[in-house]
Protein backbone atom coordinates (compact mmCIF):
# COMPACT_ATOMS: atom_id res chain seq x y z
CA UNK A 1 0.00 0.00 0.00
CA UNK A 2 1.10 3.45 -0.37
CA UNK A 3 2.02 5.59 2.01
CA UNK A 4 3.31 9.13 2.81
CA UNK A 5 6.70 9.33 1.73
CA UNK A 6 9.57 9.41 4.16
CA UNK A 7 13.14 9.07 4.07
CA UNK A 8 15.03 5.83 5.25
CA UNK A 9 17.46 7.53 8.69
CA UNK A 10 20.20 4.86 7.13
CA UNK A 11 20.59 5.59 3.55
CA UNK A 12 18.30 8.22 2.92
CA UNK A 13 15.97 6.51 0.34
CA UNK A 14 12.39 7.82 -0.14
CA UNK A 15 10.18 5.09 1.50
CA UNK A 16 6.50 5.27 -0.12
CA UNK A 17 5.04 2.03 -0.08
CA UNK A 18 5.09 -1.06 2.66
CA UNK A 19 3.83 -4.48 2.13
CA UNK A 20 2.73 -7.22 4.23
CA UNK A 21 5.38 -10.10 5.17
CA UNK A 22 2.79 -12.44 5.66
CA UNK A 23 1.19 -13.66 2.36
CA UNK A 24 -1.50 -14.88 4.09
CA UNK A 25 -2.65 -12.35 5.55
CA UNK A 26 -4.64 -9.12 4.03
CA UNK A 27 -3.09 -5.83 3.83
CA UNK A 28 -2.97 -3.69 6.63
CA UNK A 29 -2.29 -0.38 7.17
CA UNK A 30 0.78 0.34 9.56
CA UNK A 31 0.94 1.46 12.92
CA UNK A 32 3.23 3.34 15.06
CA UNK A 33 5.63 1.06 16.65
CA UNK A 34 5.18 -1.60 13.94
CA UNK A 35 8.47 -2.47 12.49
CA UNK A 36 9.44 -2.76 8.47
CA UNK A 37 12.74 -3.26 6.66
CA UNK A 38 14.30 -0.39 4.41
CA UNK A 39 13.97 -2.34 0.47
CA UNK A 40 17.41 -0.24 -0.40
CA UNK A 41 19.79 -0.96 2.50
CA UNK A 42 17.90 -3.84 4.50
CA UNK A 43 18.15 -2.24 8.07
CA UNK A 44 15.24 -2.65 9.99
CA UNK A 45 12.94 0.01 10.80
CA UNK A 46 10.08 1.61 13.26
CA UNK A 47 7.41 3.63 12.52
CA UNK A 48 7.32 6.80 14.49
CA UNK A 49 3.72 8.23 15.80
CA UNK A 50 4.00 10.90 13.07
CA UNK A 51 5.10 7.56 10.31
CA UNK A 52 8.32 8.62 10.22
CA UNK A 53 10.97 6.10 10.76
CA UNK A 54 13.60 5.59 13.23
CA UNK A 55 16.64 2.71 13.29
CA UNK A 56 15.21 -0.74 15.53
CA UNK A 57 17.26 -0.36 18.85
CA UNK A 58 19.52 -2.94 20.04
CA UNK A 59 16.84 -1.99 23.91
CA UNK A 60 13.85 -2.27 21.21
CA UNK A 61 14.91 -5.26 19.86
CA UNK A 62 15.29 -7.14 23.08
CA UNK A 63 11.82 -6.64 23.86
CA UNK A 64 9.95 -7.96 20.98
CA UNK A 65 8.52 -11.25 20.97
CA UNK A 66 10.97 -14.50 20.83
CA UNK A 67 9.68 -15.85 17.84
CA UNK A 68 10.09 -11.96 15.92
CA UNK A 69 13.47 -11.88 16.96
CA UNK A 70 13.76 -15.54 15.89
CA UNK A 71 12.82 -14.37 12.33
CA UNK A 72 14.87 -11.35 12.56
CA UNK A 73 17.77 -13.28 13.07
CA UNK A 74 16.84 -15.71 10.20
CA UNK A 75 16.87 -12.76 8.09
CA UNK A 76 20.12 -11.29 8.98
CA UNK A 77 21.43 -15.10 8.44
CA UNK A 78 19.92 -15.25 4.91
CA UNK A 79 20.96 -11.47 4.40
CA UNK A 80 25.05 -12.72 5.40
CA UNK A 81 24.80 -15.49 3.24
CA UNK A 82 23.67 -13.76 0.04
CA UNK A 83 26.17 -10.96 0.82
CA UNK A 84 28.89 -13.50 1.33
CA UNK A 85 27.88 -15.43 -1.98
CA UNK A 86 28.23 -12.03 -4.13
CA UNK A 87 31.21 -10.50 -2.32
CA UNK A 88 33.48 -14.09 -3.09
ZN1 LIG B 1 17.65 2.37 3.89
Amino acid sequence: MKMTPSACPKCGAILDTVTVADPAADEVTPEPNDITICIYCSVYLVFNKDMSFHILTRRERNRLPLEVRKSLDLLEEIRRQRRSVYEN
